[in-house]
């Protein structure tokens, strides 16, 4: 049940012309700060503005004979399955819990999917979602914990490594592990001795709790700059959590200052609008947690996010996280 690297080829082809050929950019000021080739892979860059069209769509296209399909989601999945969903005619329903920004919502409302909030956690959402497939037949597409999907996302992989068999390391920013185990899949599938290290926010990391445990555990989910990372991984986490725990290198922790002062390097120096879940691999290269060795690339994941929030962050003012608030600061390049 474990996908293999043909599993990937395959989703690469239901892909293509789809979900496909992202641009995968060198970024100078990353370069210099790093001291090794640094290069970021445009997911952003997306239809739906995010990586998870890849997974989702996989996904979608192998299901047939339901009503329909449904999913929980931080937002980006349930915009993938709705697209997909869209594209084949078919109902979809998209469950979420207040934690999600009303941008993602409404991004999904315009696909034509319908959306139930429900409660404060994914676990809440995926309770919704698991009881629409019980009683109306809808079918599951899990946002991470799905070979499908997991092939989907790791398509990802086969692009960054034929363009760039020479690179050393890929940074992954890393929740419930579906784009982690993917890539890993991929990239050592090609070339076993690359180093594929998993990154997240510090706040509610669960994949990283896990590992540290042996056994999928659940963690409490608060509000994050990179509210793409939040969520459990499943107590019933059957693929994504071996996975990550059997191929990744490292997992790394960075906080929300740091996630803030990335985000605003990305916007200055290289000109990206994007999520704050795009730039724990920048974060954990600036604060020294992870070493280059050799040329390096990270997925610039989604720019899904909410303006007024990205507006403040680049004019260095503060932010309000629940009961949490990043101090802001106006961006300096750092001597
Ligand atoms: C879902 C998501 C991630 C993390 O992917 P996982 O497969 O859950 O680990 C990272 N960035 C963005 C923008 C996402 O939407």
């Amino acid at each position: 049940m474990t996908p293999t690297l043909a599993d990937i080829y395959a989703a690469a082809q239901v892909l293509r012309g789809v979900a496909d050929g992202t641009p995968l950019v060198p970024s100078p000021f990353m370069t210099e700060a790093g001291g090794q080739e640094f290069l970021l892979k445009l997911e952003n860059m997306q239809p739906i503005g995010a990586f998870k069209l890849r997974g989702a769509f996989n996904a979608v296209a192998s299901v047939s004979d339901a009503p329909g399909v449904t999913c929980c989601s931080t937002g980006n999945h349930g915009r993938g399955v709705a697209f997909a969903a869209r594209e084949k005619g078919m109902r979809a329903v998209i469950c979420m819990s207040e934690l999600v920004p009303q941008a993602k919502v409404d991004g999904i409302r315009a696909l034509g999917a319908e959306v139930r909030i429900a409660g404060r956690s994914q676990d809440d959402a995926l309770a919704e979602s698991l009881r629409l497939v019980e009683e109306e037949g809808l079918v599951e597409i899990s946002p991470f914990d799905d070979p499908a999907v997991i092939c989907g996302q790791g398509t990802i992989g086969l692009e960054i490594m034929a363009k760039r068999p020479d690179l050393e390391t890929i940074l992954v920013p890393l929740s419930g592990g579906g784009l982690a185990a993917g890539v890993a899949l991929a990239a050592k599938a090609i070339k076993p001795h690359i180093r594929v290290v998993g990154i997240t926010m510090d706040r509610g990391a669960a994949m990283y709790e896990s590992i540290r445990a042996g056994h999928p555990v659940e963690v409490e989910e608060v509000a994050s700059l990179a509210d793409s990372l939040g969520g459990g991984i499943g107590m019933a986490n059957k693929l994504s959590f071996p996975m990550c725990r059997d191929l990744l290198d490292d997992v790394v922790l960075v906080s929300e200052d740091e996630i803030y002062h990335a985000m605003q390097v990305l916007y200055y120096e290289d000109r990206i609008v994007a999520e704050g879940a795009c730039v724990v691999g920048l974060a954990a290269v600036l604060t020294g947690k992870v070493k280059l060795s050799g040329p390096t690339a990270t997925i610039v994941t989604g720019r899904n996010l909410d303006m007024d929030m990205f507006t403040r962050i680049v004019t260095g003012q503060d932010v309000q996280l629940g009961d949490v608030t990043v101090e802001g600061k106006p961006y300096r390049r750092a001597a």
